[in-house]
């Protein structure tokens, strides 16, 4: 029997009288019912920010360091519990759905630590010849009331990401999950709320974008938009949230450069796992593969060979390593572009087709730079292999790019390592590693059409806090 959930808002668990299903992606069956949030019950929810901001913003960083150390301890204690959760809402892979609660579980800690370590500075005002005989310091103040969006595919880490650093800041949030994937969101208020966290300082609204999300990001009582998700939507919310801060963690299509030198077994095995967990649905997805001539046939024999190898299927199977799409929209949607792909002459050296709700580990190799499946995000498992003789013709190329989110290059070559990190306009350059690399202490973050600003714990607090500068006259 499908499970009936409440939401929480300004400390009271409601129902909305209207409701939203959520089905586990693979088989498609109904397995829950969420509250579906209207305008009114979000702006509800903005007031009940508001309002609880006042005297949140006041509670001593220890106790809002212990709230986010027992939030932390509170994931755990449930980590079988939402890994089966984060199986069937998100169709993610049972192993990546635990390893996403224990990164989850991570971020609250670290977000525990940094709460005692908000800081400011002393200005040497006197520097200035207008400045003498004046002491001036500036300290970190919360912005207020934090609208936070995310998307399904990290439906609990990704949501860690924006609430555990509002709180450590001492922000209240206004959380609107994605629509399919809202159960982790629900689960992490009960555990919050369980840790002390008082009436009004995280409120979940579940429902649509464009009536949830429009009206969290125009209302002048969010001080603070910060989403994650597509660039066309986080375009749109730039535009409409006015004056306000705003960070945007948005898509690309990330490439990895792999030289001669490189241990062909090692980087093979590591760029399988970096193109497919969750079927491709990651936004630092291993998606362009640039391989040096010398090489491109022995790491495409070994890629092709171990991505043959994967298990697909059912999520909840623990050996499982890729799952289903998230809808069948998006299933048929990256099925043509493979297609069409093949129309312009790519070869499909694996998959390349469904099977039920998921799409098979796809290799493609001659292809050109203007295909979809090489120009856009696909968002999906399918990956791209392109060979190239001169290096700095490959940097060209993964620069050759509306995106710049991260890039991995392989080299033994201190020298072209070097060269990549100065070459390449991304946010982050892995060397030795692929593209996907992530821990969620470290700054992260898109240049270009992948978005403003940076996340990762201690990055998005400075972000959410606002600058306050004293001044001493002792004229
Ligand atoms: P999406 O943009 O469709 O949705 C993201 C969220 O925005 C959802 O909660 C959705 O309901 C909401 N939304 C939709 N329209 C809105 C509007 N007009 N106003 C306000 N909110 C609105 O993205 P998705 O399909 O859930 O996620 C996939 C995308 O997210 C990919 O492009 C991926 O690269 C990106 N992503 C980026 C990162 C990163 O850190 N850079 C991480 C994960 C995913």
């Amino acid at each position: 029997m499908p499970k009936h959930y409440r939401t929480l808002i300004n400390g009271k668990w409601v129902e909305t009288g209207k409701e939203l299903e959520v089905k586990n992606k693979f088989s498609g069956e109904i397995f829950a019912y969420v509250p579906q949030a209207d305008e009114a019950l979000t702006d509800e929810a903005i007031d009940a920010a508001e309002a609880a901001f006042r005297s949140f913003r006041r509670m001593p960083a220890h106790k809002r360091s212990e709230i986010l150390e027992k939030t932390a301890q509170g994931i755990l204690d449930r980590a079988d519990e939402i890994t089966e959760i984060i199986c069937l809402e998100a169709g993610k892979a049972w192993k990546f759905s635990m390893n996403e609660v224990l990164r989850s579980a991570e971020t609250f800690k670290f977000a525990s630590e940094e709460t005692k370590h908000i800081h400011g500075e002393t200005i040497q005002i006197d520097a200035s010849k207008f400045g003498e005989n004046r002491v001036g310091y500036f300290l970190r103040e919360p912005v207020g009331v934090i609208g936070a969006i995310t998307p399904f595919n990290f439906p609990l880490n990704l949501v860690a990401h924006k609430v555990a650093p509002a709180i450590a800041a001492g922000n209240t949030v206004v959380l609107k999950p994605a629509s399919s994937t809202p159960l982790s969101s629900i689960i992490l208020a009960e555990i919050m709320e369980k840790a002390g966290l008082p009436a009004g300082v995280l409120n979940v609204v579940i429902g649509s974008g464009a009536t949830v999300g429009d009206t969290i990001v125009i209302s002048p009582k969010t001080k603070k938009i910060t989403f994650t998700g597509s660039p066309g939507v986080g375009d749109q919310i730039m535009r409409k949230a006015g004056i306000k801060k705003v960070t945007l963690e948005l898509g690309n299509n990330s490439a990895t450069i792999i030289e001669p030198d490189a241990d062909l077994e090692k980087t093979a095995a590591r760029c399988v796992v970096s193109a497919f967990s969750n079927s491709g649905q990651v936004c630092i997805s291993l998606q362009r593969i640039y391989v040096n001539s010398k090489c491109v046939d022995r790491f495409t024999e070994l890629f092709v060979e171990k991505t043959k190898a994967l298990k697909i299927g059912d999520p909840m199977d623990k050996a499982c390593d890729v799952g289903p799409m998230i809808d069948s929209k998006e299933l048929n949607r990256i099925d043509s572009w493979v297609k069409e792909a093949e129309a312009q002459g790519a070869v499909i050296a694996a998959g390349g087709r469904a099977e039920g709700m998921v799409y098979l580990p796809t290799v493609l190799t001659n292809v050109t730079e203007e295909m979809k499946v090489m120009c856009m995000e696909t968002f999906a498992p399918v990956v791209s292999i392109v060979a190239y003789d001169d290096f700095d013709d490959a940097l060209a190329r993964v620069n050759d790019s509306d995106f710049g989110l991260q890039a991995g290059i392989y080299t033994t070559d201190i020298n072209k390592a070097m060269k990549a990190v100065d070459e390449l306009d991304v946010g982050g350059v892995m060397i030795n590693d692929t593209s996907t690399f992530r821990v969620d202490h470290l700054p992260y973050g898109g240049n270009k059409l992948s978005g403003l600003g940076r996340e990762g714990v201690k990055f998005a607090m400075e972000d959410m806090m606002t600058i306050k500068m004293v001044m001493i006259n002792r004229n």
